[in-house]
Order: structure tokens, then sequence, then C-alpha cells
């Protein structure tokens, strides 16, 4: 052997390591437009690094402790540097590379997330509810975040929500975010998801056009500050059948892989504000999502595991509806939503929150069955996001500790919010009846049979005070459609994880 063989060479200089594991890839069937963006990105990042002169490896691995494992036996590295991982069971891993010694192990902040650089509640207490407002503008003051030379907020308030609260008129037509012509790395990838080499998936690779390198990230960031974030703000929760993504950035999968930095995205956000190119209430409400909810939900994901997999505060045992996996949903609202999620793998986070997770709660459908559809269909679904998200705020299953309510509605909300009512066969102002929209039927049932629950939640007292203008009859007659439409609905057999790795 050529004395430049020698791994043992290694020793001394850099040797980067990225390892693909079958065990993590192949866990749930991940829509196949997440397997290719996750591997592309990974590719393309060791390409580069080669291109630098530095020696980047991709490990094929079963798993990623067996990965590291062989790796650290061929290499005999003098140190192993680590990003603290995200997910729970990969931080495990770490740990038990740690502690077994075959070489010392550094664990280091993982650059993705500012938390790591500075975080407001370092000592939580056990049991203590913690809310997402005070955390938000502890970071605004941390990283000086529309902050004035005086220390007070940026327009004299730190948060703008309620201006952001707009329908999308028909004359608005908002521009589509940037897409990228896969090339011969993104198509290779794209073969062998579709062959199956990574496992079985949901949704077809055709199409896929996501940024999977840095450069493409940012051109597709600079896009969306160009074209989308003056309008951003006020159609935050907007939702419409004739446009898929609105406002939105589109970039959370690129954030989460480490495409783009949170810190700089967060800053030039607010330049726009500064050179008057954005409004206040679009440049706040994108920093709050980024370096408020985003880093919150790692920090409540962090504070909960490995408890908050187990959560069912409100009871449910339902399988999910069959049309999540087929898109054939009889409401429109829904059906227009799962059909995009089943296409691209995204739909924005108002569509999660108050159409599939509000319908899932409403229904009494198990929240673990929903995080796996969740986690299996989008494109910037992880662990650390997806369980506090869903299990969390999107169905309070962990009783309050991420969000102080349940976001449930009646299709009040989806109707002043959204297009989607128009073309539907039900009617969103009944209650009862066969044409009945099921999100009334099931929000008032909900409210009924929670009702003791409900009202001993502030923030929910008023909702429940409604029930009283329910005569007994009309009380027996949603309980008997919302019996009547959980029988009938198609469910479909839950997914089974494979083991973590
Ligand atoms: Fe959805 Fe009900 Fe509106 Fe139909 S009527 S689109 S089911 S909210």
């Amino acid at each position: 052997m050529d004395a430049s063989d020698d791994p043992r060479r290694a020793q001394g200089r850099l040797v980067v390591l990225l390892v693909e594991s079958q065990a993590w890839l192949r866990r749930l069937p991940f829509h196949r437009w997440r397997q290719v963006l996750i591997l592309s990105a990974g590719r393309h990042a060791v390409q580069a690094w080669k291109a630098e002169g530095i020696d980047a490896r991709i490990v094929a691995a079963d798993t990623f402790e067996q990965g590291l494992t062989t790796a650290i036996r061929t290499i005999q590295p003098s140190l192993v540097l680590t990003a603290r991982a995200a997910e729970y069971a990969v931080g495990l891993v770490q740990q038990r590379l740690r502690q077994r010694g075959d070489c010392p192990v550094e664990i280091v902040p993982d650059t993705r997330f500012l938390v790591e650089r500075f975080n407001p509640i370092p000592r939580p207490v056990a049991g203590k509810r913690y809310v997402m407002e005070p955390f938000y503008r502890a970071m605004r003051k941390a990283f000086g975040l529309l902050i004035e030379s005086d220390g007070q907020p940026t327009g004299g308030a730190w948060n703008y929500d309620s201006h952001n609260r707009k329908r999308l008129p028909p004359q608005i037509k908002p521009p589509h975010p940037r897409r990228f012509e896969p090339d011969r790395l993104t198509r290779e990838v794209m073969r062998e998801v579709a062959e199956g080499q990574h496992g079985q998936g949901v949704g077809r690779v055709d199409g896929f056009d996501l940024a999977v390198t840095p450069q493409q990230a940012q051109d597709a960031f600079q896009i969306f500050l160009d074209e989308r974030l003056p309008n951003f703000g006020p159609f935050e929760d907007a939702m419409s059948q004739r446009h898929d993504t609105l406002f939105h950035s589109v970039l959370s999968a690129q954030m989460n892989l480490g495409l783009l930095d949170p810190l700089e995205m967060a800053r030039a956000a607010e330049q726009r504000y500064r050179e008057g190119r954005a409004p206040l209430s679009s440049v706040e409400g994108f920093i709050r999502q980024i370096i408020g909810w985003r880093e919150y939900i790692l920090w409540q994901y962090r504070f909960q595991m490995p408890d908050l997999r187990q959560v069912n505060y409100w009871g449910g045992t339902g399988a999910l509806p069959r049309w999540l996996w087929d898109g054939d949903a009889p409401m429109n609202c829904l059906r227009q939503v799962t059909r995009r999620v089943i296409d691209r793998g995204f739909s924005h986070h108002i569509e999660r929150l108050m159409l599939v997770c509000n319908f899932c709660l409403l229904a009494g459908i198990d929240p673990g069955v929903v995080a796996d559809w969740f986690l299996t269909f989008y494109v910037d679904s992880h662990d650390w996001v997806v369980l506090p998200n869903v299990l969390g705020m999107g169905l309070n299953a962990d009783g309050g500790v991420t969000a102080t309510k349940p976001y449930i509605s009646s299709a009040n909300y989806i109707n002043t919010m959204s297009d989607y009512c128009a073309g539907c066969r039900f009617n969103p102002k009944a209650r009862t009846g066969t044409d009945a929209c099921p999100f009334n039927t099931l929000y008032w049932n909900f409210l009924i049979e929670h009702e003791a629950a409900l009202r001993a939640n502030p923030r929910l007292g008023p909702a429940v005070l409604g029930l009283k203008r329910l005569s007994i009859e009309e009380r027996e007659s949603i309980r008997a459609e919302a019996a009547r439409f959980l029988a009938d609905l198609p469910r479909y057999g839950s997914v089974e994880p494979g083991p973590d790795g």
C-alpha cells in the first residue's frame, strides 16, 4: 500500500465525515423529496469541502453509531469534534461514543441554532410552564434585533401580530419561490431514491426543484427578501386555493439542514426595514418566526424529551384518516392541503396548525400517529421540530407546556382566513345536518366532551361559554352526528417507525 493511502495519515489534520445512516433514512417512509434533499445537500457539502482541499468523506453505514465507530477505528483520530445533535436519539449516540473512550470526543455547539449561543432559560425547572413571548424578547435583546439604542423595541411594540391577519384578496397574486433545476449529483440521488435504495417513501421524486447548496438557498432567500417579505406579515396567516406558498419564505428545510444561517437571515430582514424596503409588521413577524418560534421549539424539545414522544393530554386514540395519505378528503380545505403535501412535501404553518392539527385534535386522532404523519410527509421535518410543534402546539397533547391553549377552531376561522369554503360541498355556517362542515360538528363536540377541562383554562373559558346557548337537543344532535362522522371516517393503518439510528 502506498503511504499516501495509509488512513493513519489522517492524524494531525482535518477529516470531515458525513454519515449516511440507512436506519435513520428508513425510520419512516419519508417523502421522496425529503430523501433527495437531505442526501443531495449532504453530498454537495462533501463535494464543496473536497474542492477546498479538505479531506471530506461520506460514510455509508447501517447506523450513525456503526458508521462513526468504524471510521474512528480506521482513521484513529486524536480528537473527534461533533456538533451537539438536535435530535435526542443522535445525542444519545454522541454520549455513548464519548463514554466508550475509543478516542476523545468533543461536542461543540450546533451553529444552526442561536440558543447554542444564548439560552434565555438555561436552567428550567421541571413542571414549570414557560411561554414564548419572554423567550422571544430575550432573544431580540441578546442579538440586538429590532432594538433601539435605548433598549426598547423598534416601533414601540414587541409584536405586530394584530396587523398580520389579512385574507388574500383576489387581485393579489403572490410571486412563486425560486426553483432549481437538479444538477448531475442531485439527479443521481433522485435515481437512487426512485429505486428505493434508501427505503420506501411517499410522493414522487419527479419535479424535485429545491435548493440543495448554501448558494442556491441564499439565492432563494434574496428573492424572498425582494419579492415576498414586504407582504409576508399581512398575509402570514392567510390560506388560499389559488396559491400554495403565498408570501412565505419556504426555506425552513434549508435552514434546518444548515444551508442558511438564522442570524444572518434575521439581520438581512431587519436591514430591509431600515432601508424602507419592507414594513415593520412583516419584518418583525419574520424575525419572530426565526429567532422566536424556531429557537423556542428546539428549547422545548430539549426541555421535554424524552417524555414528549408519549404525551396525550386529550386522550386521542383514533387512527389517521386515509385521505391524509391519498389526498382524497371530502373537505375542500383538507383536500387541497394534503394534495400539496403529497406533491411537494410542504404546506405553510397555518395550514399545518389550523387545518391538519386542528382536525386531528377535534377528531381524537392518536397524537403519535399524527406526529409520524408530519415526520413522513414534510421536507423540513425532524424530530426536534415536529414533536414540539405538532404534539405541543398543534395538538396540545403536552397539556399546555409548549403553548398555553389548544389551537382549535370551527369553520368560522377557516372561512375568514381562506377561500376554501367557497369550493366545498359542506356549509361552513352549519354545525348539524347532512351538509354541516365537519369542523363545526367536531368543534362543538369537542367543547361538549371536554367542557370541564376547557373551563379550567383561562384562555378557553370564553369559548366554552358558547355551550350555554345550546339546547339539550342540539347537544345530543351534535354528539350523535360527530360520532357518526368519526365512525364513517375512512382510516389508515398506523406507520411503524423503525429503530432510531
Ligand atoms: Fe373546510 Fe368546512 Fe370550509 Fe369545507 S366548509 S372548506 S370543510 S372549513
